[in-house]
């Protein structure tokens, strides 16, 4: 039996939905529960096994999307979120009636990522949501307690899903990320 990534990406994934314009996020409490309306598709979805991201159950990564900020909004419940670590560069807004996060979102306007917020689109019914292209922070879910030996079998059924196993974010987002800071530096020039 592979070992269990996570159950949306367990058995496969489909491909975007072609003009998928976002969806309604609900949490999981069986009263009131908090709605979050996302107006917008979904970008560099992905696993992540950081010890940070919001999972299910049982489940040894996150799976976690970045739409941006101005396409989301909560539309019932409000209420009942919080901010689980304010000093975080991402500010996760969790449900405190499930612990579910509906949203993490950058405050620092100087932030390489201010201006998006990061969801988990399995809390939306909707289907057509890009599907995860990678998986991050790969080797963080020891910190969680997956045994070291279990890596190398974890890395390769992340390589037969299509996930490449990196242990920080993906390249491409690396240089991005690298590119922000060297402009604010005046290293770069343009
Ligand atoms: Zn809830
Ligand atoms: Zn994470």
């Amino acid at each position: 039996m592979p070992v269990a990534i996570h159950p949306s990406v367990d058995k496969g994934f489909k491909p975007a939905g072609r003009k998928f314009s976002g969806g309604t996020l609900t949490c999981k409490c069986a009263k009131d529960p908090v709605t979050v309306k996302v107006t917008s598709q979904s970008a560099h979805n992905h696993a992540c096994g950081c010890t940070k991201c919001w999972k299910p159950e049982g489940a040894t990564f996150s799976v976690v999307a970045v739409v941006p900020r101005d396409s989301l909004s909560v539309s019932a419940n409000s209420q009942k979120l919080k901010v689980i670590d304010a000093s975080a560069a991402i500010q996760r807004h969790a449900c405190t009636g499930c612990g579910v996060h509906m949203y993490g979102r950058v405050e620092n306007t100087k932030h390489p990522f201010y201006g998006l917020d990061f969801i988990h689109t399995e809390l939306s019914a909707e289907k057509g949501w890009s599907p995860p292209k990678f998986a991050a922070f790969v080797s963080s879910i020891i910190e969680s307690g997956t045994p070291p030996d279990q890596m190398k079998a974890i890395r390769a059924r992340l390589r037969t899903l299509g996930l490449d196993p990196y242990d920080c974010l993906s390249p491409p987002l690396m240089d991005f990320i690298a590119t922000h800071v060297a402009k604010a530096k005046g290293v770069l020039k343009a």
